[in-house]
C-alpha cells in the first residue's frame, strides 16, 4: 500500500549533482505523487545541473560558482525554472516558505551554512552532509533543540541505528554498534599503504559513492565520522559507540540494549534503500520493486575488530569526539585539504594522515565554540594543512 502524505512535499536538493543527490532525484521520480523537486543545487557541475533541471523543472536551480551562472541561465531560457548563483543564495532558498523537506547532499564543511539556514527556518532535513554535524554537532544540536526541524539520517549505518531505536526508550540503550564495510585496504599488508594510488583507493568493494567519501572509506576516516555522527544524532556518549569490521555490508548497524538484546538492520549495500526510507520519514516505508536481498546476499556475516595500527584516522577521530569544541572541525577541515591532495597524487596515502595529525597538534583549541569560531577554525586548519601538503 502506498504510504499517505498530507500533500505533495516540495524538496530541495543541496547537492544535486553528487552521487547522493542523483540517486535522490531517482527516487522521487518512482512517487511524482508525494514529492516535487522544488529546488536543485550544485557547486560546479553546470552541465549535470542543466539537464537536471531539464529533467525535473525544478521551480529553482542555484550554480554556486558564479562564473557558470550566464552558461545555466542561457540553457534554461525556454522554461519556468529560475537560475540563481552564489552560496548565499543556496541559504535563502532553501529557507523559502514552499520548502517542506532539505536533502542536505553537498560535500563536506559546505554543507554547514544552509544546514543552518534550513533548521532557524523549521524545515525538515534528510542529513547525507555528514561533515556538518562532525565540524558543529555541538551547535546543531543546541539550534534543533529549539526548532520545529526533523533530522532523518541518509546514511545508511544511521539509518539503521533510527529504525532499530524506532519503539525504545532512549535510557535502555547500552551502546551502538556501527559497522564498516573496512574499505578497499583492508586485507592489503600495511608496508603496502604508502604505495597506494587514488585509482586503488577509488575501488570500494561495496558501495558506489563519490570520491571524498570513498578516500574517507579507505582511510576508515569515515567511520570515525559517523561515530562523531552518530553521538549526535542519537544523544549518545562516544565511549558508547563501538566499531566493528563487516566486509560484506549487509548487517548496517546495531543496536544493544540493557537487558543485552541487540537489533540489526540489514540491507543490500545500496544508498537507494537508506534515501528512500529518510525521505517516507515520518508518514511511512515508500514501496518498491528494486531488487531484494536473497539467502546468497548473507549466506555468511563475518565481524572482526578494526585495526587501529594499520587505520590511525580512526584513532585521531576518537581523540576528536574525546576532546569536544573545535577538535574535530580541525580535523575534518585538515582531512578535507588532505584528501583533495591525495586525489590530484599531490601526496601519498600516509600523508593524509600525518596532514591531519599535524594541524590537530597545531591549531588552538576552543572549548565551545560558536558558529564564528568554527568559521575561524575551519580556515585556520585548512591553511595551516595547505601548506603541509603544498611542502610534502
Ligand atoms: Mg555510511
Amino acid at each position: 500500500m502506498q504510504v499517505i502524505m498530507e500533500k505533495l512535499r516540495n524538496i530541495a536538493i543541496l547537492g544535486s549533482t553528487g552521487s547522493i543527490g542523483r540517486q535522490t532525484l531517482d527516487i522521487m521520480s518512482e512517487y511524482p505523487s508525494l514529492f516535487c523537486p522544488w529546488l536543485l543545487t550544485a557547486n560546479t557541475s553546470a552541465d549535470l545541473l542543466i539537464t537536471q533541471a531539464r529533467i525535473h523543472r525544478p521551480a529553482h536551480v542555484v550554480i554556486a560558482d558564479e562564473s557558470l551562472y550566464a552558461t545555466v541561465r542561457d540553457a534554461l531560457a525556454g522554461q519556468s525554472t529560475e537560475v540563481h548563483a552564489g552560496t548565499a543564495t543556496i541559504a535563502q532558498l532553501t529557507a523559502a516558505p514552499e520548502v517542506d523537506t532539505v536533502v542536505t547532499a553537498m560535500v563536506g564543511y559546505s554543507g554547514l551554512e544552509s544546514t543552518i539556514a534550513a533548521i532557524e527556518a523549521g524545515k525538515d532535513i534528510a542529513l547525507a552532509n555528514k561533515e556538518t554535524l562532525v565540524v558543529a554537532g555541538e551547535l546543531i544540536t543546541q539550534l534543533l533543540a529549539h526548532s520545529s526541524s526533523h533530522v532523518y539520517p541518509v546514511d545508511s549505518e544511521h539509518g539503521a541505528f533510527y529504525q532499530c531505536l524506532v519503539g525504545e526508550r532512549h535510557e535502555d540503550v547500552n551502546k551502538l554498534i556501527l559497522t564498516a564495510s573496512g574499505g578497499p585496504f583492508r586485507t592489503l599488508p600495511r608496508e603496502k599503504l604508502a604505495t597506494v594510488k587514488a585509482s586503488d583507493a577509488l575501488k570500494h568493494p561495496n558501495w558506489s559513492m563519490g570520491a571524498k567519501i570513498t578516500i574517507d572509506s579507505a582511510t576508515m576516516m569515515n567511520k570515525g565520522f559517523e561515530k562523531l555522527e552518530a553521538q549526535w544524532l542519537f544523544n549518545i556518549s562516544h565511549d558508547r559507540i563501538e566499531i566493528v569490521v563487516h566486509p560484506q555490508s549487509i548487517v548496517h548497524s546495531m543496536v544493544e540494549f540493557v537487558d543485552g538484546s541487540v537489533k540489526a538492520q540489514l540491507g543490500l549495500p545500496d544508498m537507494h534503500l537508506p534515501i528512500r526510507y529518510a525521505l517516507g520519514l515520518p508518514a511511512g516505508r515508500l514501496a518498491t520493486n528494486d531488487r531484494r536481498m536473497t539467502i546468497d546476499d548473507y549466506a555468511q556475516l563475518t565481524f572482526e575488530r578494526p585495526d587501529f595500527e594499520k587505520f590511525p584516522m580512526l584513532t585521531l577521530a576518537f581523540e576528536a569526539a574525546r576532546r569536544g569544541g573545535n577538535a574535530a572541525c580541525v580535523m575534518n577541515a585538515a582531512n578535507e585539504i588532505a584528501v583533495a591532495a591525495f586525489l590530484h597524487d599531490q601526496i601519498g596515502f600516509l600523508d593524509i594522515h600525518d596532514t591531519v595529525a599535524r594541524t590537530m597538534q597545531t591549531i588552538e583549541h576552543i572549548d565551545s565554540p560558536t558558529y564564528n569560531d568554527l568559521v575561524a577554525t575551519n580556515a585556520q586548519a585548512r591553511n595551516y594543512a595547505e601548506r603541509l601538503v603544498n611542502n610534502a
